[in-house]
């Protein structure tokens, strides 16, 4: 079974990032940026089930500037067998992610879809389920345990109330969350063996896609400021604050 990992390159995690001036985004001109922490838990997961026998062939994909190489490069030296770069100038949102995603699909006819739950920088968790959409396929999102056989997955998934636990046919999207595994690092071996193994660079013409974005983006403003805080003398100065101050008991 061939499994399609999709990888986005994203602002770092550890990067405190700020609203432009003009309120038209975030500025993350120079700063570091790494492979979506999700979707290294989805790459992790199909480097597993390859060494169970599960998988035969793990194909990672990634959509965006050229740099998104790098990303590529990233999950080939973890263990993915080759890349796919969908470059594009373009600014993607999810439905143009899924619309490509599909068009892949039809080209590689993977098994399973293995991918984040979501994309921390624009926090959507849509492309997995527009995908699924699109394909007509079944869907098991945020995963903390994957068991496949006979043609299925069965998906313990991370809901409010606790764990519930769904089995889904083969061919399926399947979206990981964060306690699914522990993702490895990529041995220095491995990173120089990574150069070598192929990267395909298509575009989302030659794919038949029109990426364009439909949402547009009115404004990103930063959260509130938090007001410091006071020590209190005394659990009574503190039970009265609550009542008089805070007004909430
Ligand atoms: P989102 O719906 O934007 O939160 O993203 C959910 C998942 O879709 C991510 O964790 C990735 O697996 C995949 N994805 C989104 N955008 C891209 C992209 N530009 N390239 C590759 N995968 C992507």
């Amino acid at each position: 079974m061939r499994v399609l990992v999709p990888v986005k390159r994203v602002v770092d995690y550890n990067v405190k990032i700020r609203v432009k001036a003009d309120q038209s985004g975030v500025d993350i001109t120079g700063a570091k940026m790494s492979m979506n922490p999700f979707d290294e838990i989805a790459t992790e997961e199909a480097i597993r089930l390859k060494e169970r026998g599960v998988a035969s062939e793990i194909v990672a994909v990634s959509m965006g500037e050229a740099k998104c190489q790098e990303t590529l490069r990233t999950a080939l030296a973890m263990g993915a067998d080759r890349a796919i770069l969908v470059e594009t100038s373009a600014e993607l949102q999810p439905l143009a992610v899924a619309k490509l995603l599909k068009a892949i699909v039809a080209r590689e006819q993977p098994g399973l879809v293995l991918m984040g739950k979501q994309a921390i920088d624009d926090d959507s968790n849509q492309t997995a389920q527009m995908l699924a959409g699109l394909l007509g396929w079944p869907q098991a999102t945020f995963a903390s345990r994957i068991e496949i056989a006979d043609g299925a997955a069965t998906v313990a998934r991370e809901v409010d109330e606790g764990i519930e636990t769904i089995r889904v046919r083969l061919p399926a999207v399947v979206s990981v969350d964060l306690r699914l595994n522990e993702p490895r690092y990529a041995s220095l071996p491995n990173i120089m063996k990574a150069k070598k193994k192929p990267l395909d660079v298509l575009t989302p013409e030659t794919l038949g896609v029109d990426p364009a974005p439909r949402l547009e983006y009115l404004r990103v403003e930063e959260p509130p400021k938090r007001k410091a805080g006071v020590k209190v003398g005394s659990v009574q100065e503190l039970v009265a604050k609550l009542k008089s101050e805070a007004g909430v008991i």
